[in-house]
């Protein structure tokens, strides 16, 4: 069975890293540390985070296609290195993506087997109510957020393989380790009836 490339997108204070934290606990896939052009927030490292790099060197790594997909996101570029990406998956295991909107819906274009799951707040009140909290976006930044969390969860359906509903973390960690259970077994499924299949 082939390892996977898995893709968990969604709005802003949605709670995806948590979401993506504890399914690689629990899961054991290996997470690809992108490129960023945001300075490093404090405690974050080098290289374990992010690989911060300045703006000629994020140019090269597009100009030498050595990015599997980029974004701007809060005035700052993302992207996923290729190179991560080849070594986990060259030692068999599966790789979470942690990506914003437009990111993940590249890899969903380059990479249609990836495994691509919308993380949706309970409501967009609730995802008001999270961002108000976490207390690290201003309040005209707060209403962006919010119209495009709407925008991005419209499109959602069509983008994304799976949506999962962050009310309470432990149930949506659930809900994505059975979504990734079941993708394997289904994989298997397949794989066994070609192997076996005449043609
Ligand atoms: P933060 O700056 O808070 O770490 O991340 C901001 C946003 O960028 C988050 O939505 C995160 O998922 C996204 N992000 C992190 N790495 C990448 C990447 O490699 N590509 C894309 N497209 N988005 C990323």
């Amino acid at each position: 069975m082939p390892p996977r490339l898995i893709v968990v997108s969604g709005p802003s204070g949605v709670g995806k890293s948590s979401i993506v934290e504890a399914v690689r606990d629990r899961t054991g896939a290996g997470f690809s540390v992108s490129a960023t052009t945001r300075p490093p927030r404090s405690g974050e490292r080098d290289g374990v985070d992010y690989h911060f790099v300045g703006d000629d060197e994020f140019d090269a790594l597009v100009a030498e296609d050595r990015l599997l997909e980029w974004a701007v996101y809060g005035g700052h570029r993302y992207g996923t290195l290729r190179r991560e990406v080849e070594a986990l998956l060259g030692e068999g295991r599966d790789v979470i993506l942690d990506i914003e909107n437009e990111g993940a819906k590249q890899v969903k274009e380059r990479f249609p087997e990836a495994v691509a799951i919308f993380v949706l707040p309970p409501s967009l009140a609730e995802l008001e109510r999270r961002l108000r909290r976490r207390g690290d976006t201003p309040g005209e930044e707060i209403a962006r957020r919010l119209e495009l969390a709407a925008a991005q969860m419209a499109e959602a359906p069509r983008v994304y393989d799976h949506i999962v509903v962050n009310d309470v973390l432990d149930a949506a960690v659930d809900e994505v380790v059975a979504i990734l259970g079941a993708s394997d077994a289904s994989a298997r499924a397949s794989e066994s009836h070609r192997s076996t299949s005449p043609c």
